[in-house]
């Protein structure tokens, strides 16, 4: 596996980067995950905007233009030889000395990781997942969150981390005023008579590019789908519930906080949509 380093490619065991990086040291930097399906890239032109916009929002340059940030992601596709592949990409604020003040990093790294696609396991998708809801706030709306997507992700962390002492897959963000935001890194959809709910970004939630694609799928199939501020009573009482996100896709939600979703299994509207995004995903793509 050849990892993209800064203008070089290198073996996956010499990809390392320095102890003085800003984005080890301080979270310095932005990310984004993306997928291609059979060599197609999804949506790589959102998911660069995106973040070349929370580069823009916390003043890191990025040594590349857009155009050429999309032959380095292509690149390193190519001489993995992957078709379908997780692709992460990383730009810190590059090594600078200890302390915080950015000045002292001269150029920020570029790193691009591609890894053969390590779906979750086909039955989750079958029979939905259980959830719960975290302790943990989402970051307030402000400059840094949730728009911008940094380094700095305990928060999503310590939610991940709640979801695991629970023994469930999953588990969701409340905002400060207890509206529910998203999971630990995936939007939320919930579903009331045939209407699909999202939380609007300003409520905390990242504006997933899955979560924009099933807005657009839905909306293409005839449903009303819409951005909407819920609570988790809205949740319980919902019928169907379902997350997306780059690498889950659409998985359907049976249980929160003990109460069964529905029947308990992954509901109609949701295999619905789950079916019009997978017809899409190598049509959306850039090869
Ligand atoms: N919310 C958070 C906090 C995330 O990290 C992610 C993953 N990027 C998502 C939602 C889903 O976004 P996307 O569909 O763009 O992967």
């Amino acid at each position: 596996q050849l990892i993209y380093l800064d203008g070089d490619f290198v073996k996956k065991e010499d990809a390392k980067v320095s102890v003085y990086d800003h984005g080890f040291l301080y979270g310095d930097g932005v990310f984004e995950g993306i997928r291609s399906y059979n060599g197609n890239i999804f949506r790589l032109e959102e998911h660069l905007v995106r973040l070349y916009e929370s580069a823009k929002s916390i003043l890191l340059e990025i040594p590349y233009t857009i155009e050429e940030m999309t032959e380095v992601v292509k690149e390193t596709i190519k001489v993995n030889s992957l078709q379908s592949a997780y692709i992460r990409l990383i730009v810190s604020r590059g090594v600078g000395n200890l302390g915080i003040d950015p000045r002292s990093c001269k150029q920020a790294s570029v790193i691009v990781i591609a890894e053969p696609l390590a779906l979750f396991p086909a039955e989750l998708y079958e029979t939905g997942i259980e959830i719960v809801s975290a302790s943990s706030r989402r970051n307030r709306s402000d400059v840094l969150s949730p728009k911008t997507k940094t380094l700095n992700y305990l928060n999503n962390i310590l939610v991940k981390i709640e979801a695991n002492l629970a023994g469930v897959s999953e588990a969701l963000m409340m905002n400060g005023e207890g509206y529910v935001a998203e999971g630990s890194s995936d939007n939320i959809f919930i579903i009331k008579d045939n209407k699909l709910i999202t939380p609007p970004g300003y409520i905390g939630a990242l504006e997933g590019i899955t979560r924009n694609a099933i807005l657009e799928v839905a909306a293409n199939k005839g449903y009303e789908a819409i951005e909407g501020v819920f609570t988790r009573h809205d949740v319980y009482v919902a019928d169907e519930v379902f997350l997306t996100g780059t690498a889950v896709e659409v998985i359907a939600v049976v249980k929160v906080d003990g109460r069964v979703i529905g029947d308990g299994t992954p509901g109609k509207v949701t295999n619905d949509i789950l079916e019009g995004f997978r017809a899409i995903v190598e049509q959306d793509g850039v090869k």
